[in-house]
């Protein structure tokens, strides 16, 4: 059951109470390069990210922000360290959230400054603890990045913003390592009713990196922790849109676009079923509504196993099934499989 937090609105997408989880991704661009900010944005957008996250880290990426504000559809976050005075202008500059990490904006007077900011300016804060930045005198105490040294930070952190009755806040405090993060967002989870942003940082490539945040964030999920995520990977951002649906899709929590079921093969195929499922996933991006397809690599047992999916093939040695729910539908060649399968598919549904 999702743990029901208070509900904080970044532009006009809500998060926390019992919101959609929303996802999130964040650009790889320069930010003062508005061209290609746009272009990534706008890949990111219609890949289905809900909420983007900018780099702010000069005055140039502040003075590209309301181009970049203007010019997009989903709410855009600044995302600013070290400098309160960056954070303040890119606030200034008109963008729906602003993430500051308060290890490394450490004087308790910049922070009430940007606090004051965002009131003014009626948007929220989020509170981005990253273990590879806590504040120095909580690593003296802890020795490392511990999951006390964590929870320190954060509750230090917030202490700020309840003494200045500012309640508008998203947590997020991670860690590189899966269990550490798990636990710290139990922890926060358990002693605030703020909305928590969840992630592992610093996950990896996309393989690596999507199966890291898929254990870390689907234990934290599917015990109702988690209010919007990002799947953090070292590649193109559309990817980590993509595995974020992904993981939301397994544990039931949202439906986006059609899925690609396929089955892992065994001793009973005879067709090279990698190229033909990549085929159709690709075929598939062209299609909004929540779809199972499988794709599925024998004809006798292949209908059976994948009976749940609304549409798939069933592959055979020269000859294969297309079938709906279970139930063969059409006989083809085998080089008529794919396109059959979506024929059927325009047939039956609104792209
Ligand atoms: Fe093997 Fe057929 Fe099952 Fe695929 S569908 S795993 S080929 S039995």
């Amino acid at each position: 059951m999702r743990q029901r937090k208070r509900v904080v609105r970044i532009g006009d997408v809500s998060i926390g109470g019992q919101h959609p989880i929303a996802v999130q991704s964040m650009t790889k661009t320069k930010t003062a390069d508005v061209r290609s900010t746009l272009m990534q944005i706008r890949r990111v957008q219609r890949a289905g990210c809900e909420l983007i996250r900018c780099a702010v880290v000069n005055k140039d990426d502040v003075r590209a922000l309301p181009k970049i504000r203007e010019a997009i559809a989903i709410p855009l976050i600044a995302d600013v360290h070290f400098d309160y005075r960056l954070a303040l202008g890119a606030i200034g500059a008109g963008v729906d959230k602003i993430r500051i990490n308060p290890g490394n904006i450490a004087e308790r007077w910049k922070v009430e400054e940007i606090i004051k900011s965002a009131r003014d300016n009626d948007i929220p804060i989020r509170i981005g603890i990253n273990s590879g930045s806590l504040p120095d005198e909580v690593l003296a105490k802890h020795g490392r990045p511990t999951v006390g040294a964590i929870v320190q930070t954060a509750k230090q952190a917030l202490s700020v913003f309840a003494d200045n009755d500012f309640t508008r806040v998203v947590i997020s405090a991670k860690g590189v390592d899966v269990r550490d993060t798990i636990q710290v967002y139990q922890i926060l989870n358990g002693q605030f009713d703020f909305p928590l942003h969840v992630g592992i940082t610093e996950a990896g490539l996309v393989f690596k990196g999507a199966v890291r945040s898929a254990v870390g964030l689907g234990i934290l999920l599917y015990h109702g922790i988690g209010d919007t995520i990002r799947v953090s990977l070292t590649a193109d951002p559309v990817r980590e849109v993509v595995a974020a649906y992904t993981v939301l899709n397994a544990l039931g929590l949202r439906e986006h676009g059609p899925i690609l079921i396929s089955c892992p093969m065994c001793g009973r195929c005879d067709v090279d079923m990698e190229r033909i499922a990549s085929k159709v996933d690709k075929r598939l991006k062209k299609y909004k509504p929540a779809l199972k397809v499988a794709v599925m690599g024998c004809i006798v047992n292949g209908p059976g196993e994948a009976r749940d999916a609304d549409f798939g093939i069933a592959c055979g040695k020269g000859v294969g099934a297309v079938f709906a729910k279970g139930k063969e539908i059409r006989r083809v060649k085998e080089n008529n499989l794919v396109d059959t399968l979506f024929e059927v598919i325009d047939e039956n549904i609104d792209i």
